[in-house]
């Protein structure tokens, strides 16, 4: 081949093959790419490596749209969780029913009464927008809404007990996912900590050796992700409650999860409810808004009048609050819970969370030829019983008993972990990508959490797979 000449970059710029690239990126950013693309191409066409087809008006423009192309894709982007957790941290928690996500566009796009009083014209406050509701919904005296649990935890900790001693069981001390460690909270809050008991045994007299003149209130976590069993005491939380009252402390309770509902009624394992709690005595509950509750990332702080209006005025409310999208979602999710009869239908997360077995194991089946046909004879595919687990730290031990695609490599042994983790990287290269779950030689896609299955099959004919 012979030494070509570049086409110049203000021709190419003005050809009819990059207009339709100006009109959707802009000339800059054309421009820029334009000279990248050349600059790339001078040394090989000098020295005879390119063809002249290469450096065509279509050819040149086709390289610089993928290239803009690539470089405007949103780094946001939707997967299929088919990891078996339904409440996935790493993968954005709740998703939100229509309701909410119609309630986040009308606030995104109108002006709202976010702080503005319609009845009286006056200045609001944002929490009064969500009180009324969740009073009626718990039987709380009053609520502040922040931006997570963490933040609430902060918050209500900070409030009550700077510069005097929070007392907790040593078995509470816990540390969740993100570096959140209670002792360390606990410090940032201003909180000298009070460890009382042991790790699997704590009881009432150990609280009550604790407090002294210095105690600023006791505090009482779910311990979510793990789970002390064999020979344990903790103090029930209705006794709790009245050590601390005895001697005028607040009882403080993270629940973490938080729900508002007896889940045994949809056949899940029971987790403490946020109305017990408060039924109970904890004089302030704190839970997260996107973990059981199926709503929107927020922390909300329930409980007695006095102390929420403490927390109200604490500086630290202002850079903790939620935006005006939050309230409008977690409004509408909370209306959801007024129907508890229809709940399972209407409130995703429940929805997904209560989903039967068989239902699944139906789907698996219903699926099984299309991603068998798409593996090849490398792979055997099997619709398989699974256990999933809820996630985000509710009952860590509680299995969901779902059903799943099965992918086990055909291959002696010594390969199959290369060819496992090369189709879970292919997987993860899908315009939506597939996340599932490696485990028993085998990867599995949990299917509890496959609604749309146009989309999942239509993935496929994309998951190219070389011949193993
Ligand atoms: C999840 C959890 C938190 C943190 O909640 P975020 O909403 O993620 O900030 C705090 N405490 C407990 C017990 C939790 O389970």
């Amino acid at each position: 081949m012979t030494a070509l000449r570049l086409p110049s970059v203000d021709r190419l710029l003005r050809s009819p093959a990059c207009t339709p690239l100006q009109q959707r990126y802009g000339r800059d950013a054309l421009l820029k790419t334009l000279r990248d693309l050349l600059d790339e191409l001078r040394e090989p066409a000098r020295h005879g490596q390119l063809a002249a087809a290469e450096l065509s008006d279509a050819v040149l423009a086709g390289r610089a749209g993928e290239r803009l192309a690539a470089w405007h894709a949103s780094k946001v982007r939707r997967v299929f969780n088919l990891t078996g957790t339904v409440l996935h941290t790493n993968l954005g928690r709740a998703l939100l029913p229509e309701e909410a996500i119609e309630a986040i566009c009308l606030a995104a796009r109108y002006p709202l009464n976010l702080e503005f009083d319609l009845a009286s014209g006056k200045r609001g406050d944002r929490d009064d927008l969500i009180t009324g509701l969740i009073c009626e919904l718990t039987g709380a005296e009053a609520v502040t809404v922040v931006n997570n649990n963490a933040a609430a935890v902060l918050l209500a900790l900070n409030s009550l007990g700077a510069r005097k001693q929070g007392i907790i069981s040593r078995g509470e001390l816990i540390e969740i996912g993100g570096a959140f460690r209670i002792p360390d909270i606990m410090a940032r809050a201003g909180v000298k900590l009070v460890e009382v008991g042991t790790t699997n045994r704590t009881h009432a007299r150990d609280y009550e050796a604790a407090i002294n003149s210095r105690s600023g209130l006791l505090m009482r976590v779910h311990t979510s992700n793990y789970s002390v069993q064999g020979f344990t005491t903790r103090v029930p939380t209705f006794e709790l409650a009245a050590i601390a009252h005895v001697h005028g402390l607040p009882l403080l309770e993270d629940l973490g999860s938080g729900t508002l509902v007896d889940l045994t009624r949809w056949g899940l394992p029971k987790e403490p409810t946020v109305q017990e709690a408060l039924a109970d005595g904890a004089d302030l509950v704190t839970f997260s808004g996107d973990k059981l509750l199926g709503g929107p990332q927020a922390g909300l702080i329930l409980g007695r009048q006095e102390l929420i209006g403490k927390i109200k005025k604490n500086p630290l409310k202002r850079a903790l609050r939620v935006d005006k999208l939050t309230l409008a979602a977690l409004e509408a999710v909370l209306n959801l819970y007024r129907d508890p009869e229809r709940l399972a239908e209407r409130l995703t997360t429940l929805r997904l969370l209560s989903r039967p077995q068989l239902d699944i194991q139906v789907q698996a089946e219903r699926l099984l030829l299309a991603v068998a046909a798409q593996l090849g004879a490398g792979w055997q595919v099997t619709a398989e019983p699974a256990l999933g687990m809820i996630g985000s730290g509710a009952q860590p031990v509680a299995r969901l008993p779902s059903a799943a695609l099965c992918l086990r490599p055909q291959q002696p042994k010594r390969l199959r972990g290369r060819a496992l983790r090369a189709l879970e990287e292919r997987l993860r290269s899908l315009p939506i990508p597939v996340l599932g779950r490696l485990d028993d030689d085998a990867l599995w896609l949990d299917l509890r959490q496959l609604d749309d299955e146009p989309a999942f099959l239509a993935q496929l004919p994309h998951l190219s797979v070389e011949a193993p």
